[in-house]
């Protein structure tokens, strides 16, 4: 809970007008720490973040907005962050295009055992990335204690002399 108060800034959230909505899903961490794509289907009825389902003008006091009617169009696209620590949320402008009745998406992406089956993992995130990084980590590894090893053998040495 604590990152994502954070994370929820006020005064963005009262600048737009547009209707706001809040979805929840859950991935694996690992896919979190890879940075993975992922796609999420966002359900037709979403809860209206001004009033969190209590009910509001915003939302004609039913506490819930709709997204657009066909699935395809309810599909939006975010890369997880890296770090999630108990959940992120993650604000999407405009996620059903210019003109529609939601003009914001509040995305709470919580760390789990399984993803939900409304997300989608999109390839396989920046692994390709990360492993050149680690190889090269290990090998300046490998040196430094190399060189320790010869400083000291060196040392040892000198001792006995
Ligand atoms: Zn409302």
């Amino acid at each position: 809970m604590s990152t994502l108060g954070k994370l929820v800034d006020k005064a963005a959230l009262e600048a737009d007008a547009g209707g706001r909505v809040r979805a929840r899903v859950t991935v694996p961490l690992s896919w979190s720490q890879q940075r993975v794509l992922i796609e999420v289907t966002l359900p037709r009825a979403m809860e209206c973040a001004r009033c969190d389902g209590g009910g509001c003008d915003g939302c004609d006091r039913s506490g819930a907005l709709r997204g657009p009617k066909k699935d395809l169009e309810r599909v939006v696209r975010v890369r997880l962050p890296k770090m999630l620590g108990d959940g992120v949320a993650m604000r999407l402008s405009e996620p059903f295009g210019k003109g529609a009745v939601i003009t914001q998406l509040w995305l709470e992406v919580r760390p789990g055992d399984a993803a939900s089956p409304s997300v989608r993992r999109i390839g396989g995130g920046e692994r390709k990335r990360i492993l050149p990084t680690m190889v090269w980590a290990m090998t300046v590894l490998v040196i430094v204690v190399g060189a320790a090893l010869a400083a000291l053998t060196w040392a040892t040495g000198g001792f006995r002399r």
